[in-house]
């Protein structure tokens, strides 16, 4: 016993050509076959095709006659239609498309293949695809009184066959060019079920039911944005401390100038608060705090009133910095940040601010670290 499996067919020459793949045993030449249809692979790629022609026919009523269709790509699980349109359809528009599809299939009108001249298809108003050749003999694809379109594809008997459709999808193609992709039948159910695992899902691990799900998701996201306050209050209040107080005994002498270059924990918005009170409470005070996280180095300047009026800019520290740290900087003389992708390079920008002071105010005095 022998058996094959198709999985596709194209078209050439007048030709239908069947390819796939032996599955059992050998075939030769003159052997009798039996051919089978799998008939829940068919009806479902069925489904999507005919709906196809109900979409075509809703754009048309939705957008006007300029929607007409630019491609297509039917399978058994979802089905894809091209069509012109200017622009992208909004949520209303989708949804009365989608509506105008299921009330044509739960009105069950027939769906009726009929072979005539081109030119009989012609009279009879039948649209064409733009570009597509076809023979001296065509089939028309006729759905109610509303849709006739040249089609020799796979299709229902009746558009209740189809039993449901929903878009899944619309998005751009082309200038010009929209595409809608949508789901028939057991693929809808299919689509259903899924989403109600995920709702499930997502009940389990929020811990609620399902009615109270979008006000427990509400809730908790007040809840962190509560949370990330408490957490960002208690880092400024942190870098506050340490700016007001063991900061400063770290400050390495440079000329009359007290340099501070350190390593805190926290984010820019917290070095910045530092690093404000560091040169708004004192004179003669310059510093760089610098914090690494994720591979990345943040990094703030600051200069005293008094320093910044003697030519020393934050910003310049900050750029100089930011260059060794392979990352960009910013700022304003007294106040300044940097970030940068190299946190292994940060004694080396230390260095660096260090040398800048060092230029302004050292001359040869004596530096040393507190
Ligand atoms: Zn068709």
């Amino acid at each position: 016993d022998a058996r094959f499996r198709f999985d596709s067919v194209r078209r050439e020459k007048g030709f239908f050509l069947h390819s796939g793949r032996g599955e059992q045993g050998r075939f030769e030449a003159g052997q009798q076959v039996a051919c089978r249809v799998d008939r829940d692979f068919r009806m479902a790629t069925a489904r999507n095709h005919t709906a196809t022609h109900l979409l075509h026919h809703a754009l048309r009523r939705v957008l006007g006659q300029h929607a007409k269709q630019s491609g297509s790509h039917v399978s058994a699980e979802r089905l894809r239609f091209d069509f012109s349109n200017p622009t992208e359809l909004g949520p209303d528009q989708l949804r009365e498309v989608e509506d105008i599809v299921n009330a044509k299939i739960l009105e069950n009108d027939p769906v009726i293949g009929t072979q005539m001249s081109l030119s009989e298809a012609r009279e009879a108003g039948a649209i064409a695809l733009f570009g597509e050749t076809y023979g001296d003999i065509v089939r028309v694809l006729s759905i109610g009184d509303y849709s006739r379109e040249l089609c020799g594809g796979t299709h229902c008997e009746s558009t209740g066959q189809v039993g449901l459709f929903r878009i899944t999808h619309e998005s751009s193609v082309a200038g010009g060019v929209r595409r809608i992709e949508a789901v028939t039948g057991l693929g809808v159910l299919e689509r259903l079920r899924r989403r109600e695992e995920q709702i499930g899902h997502v009940c389990r691990v929020l811990r609620t039911q399902e009615q109270d799900l979008e006000r427990r998701a509400g809730e908790l996201l007040g809840e962190i944005r509560a949370l990330e306050r408490e957490v960002q209050q208690e880092r400024q209040r942190v870098a506050q401390q340490l700016a007001s107080g063991s900061l400063l005994d770290q400050a390495e002498q440079i000329g009359d100038v007290r340099l501070i270059l350190a390593v805190l924990g926290g984010r820019h918005a917290e070095l910045r608060s530092a690093a404000d009170v560091l040169r708004k409470d004192n004179e003669r005070v310059a510093c760089a705090l610098a914090s690494t996280h994720s591979g990345k180095v943040a990094l703030v300047t600051a200069v005293s009133g008094d320093l910044v009026a003697r030519g020393l800019s934050a910003l310049r520290m900050a750029t100089a910095a930011a260059a060794i740290l392979d990352g960009g900087g910013g700022g304003r003389d007294d106040l300044a940040q940097a970030g940068g992708a190299d946190p292994s390079r940060l004694e080396e920008a230390f260095d660096e601010v260090r040398r800048l002071v060092r230029e302004n105010f050292g001359g040869d005095a004596a530096t040393n670290r507190a």
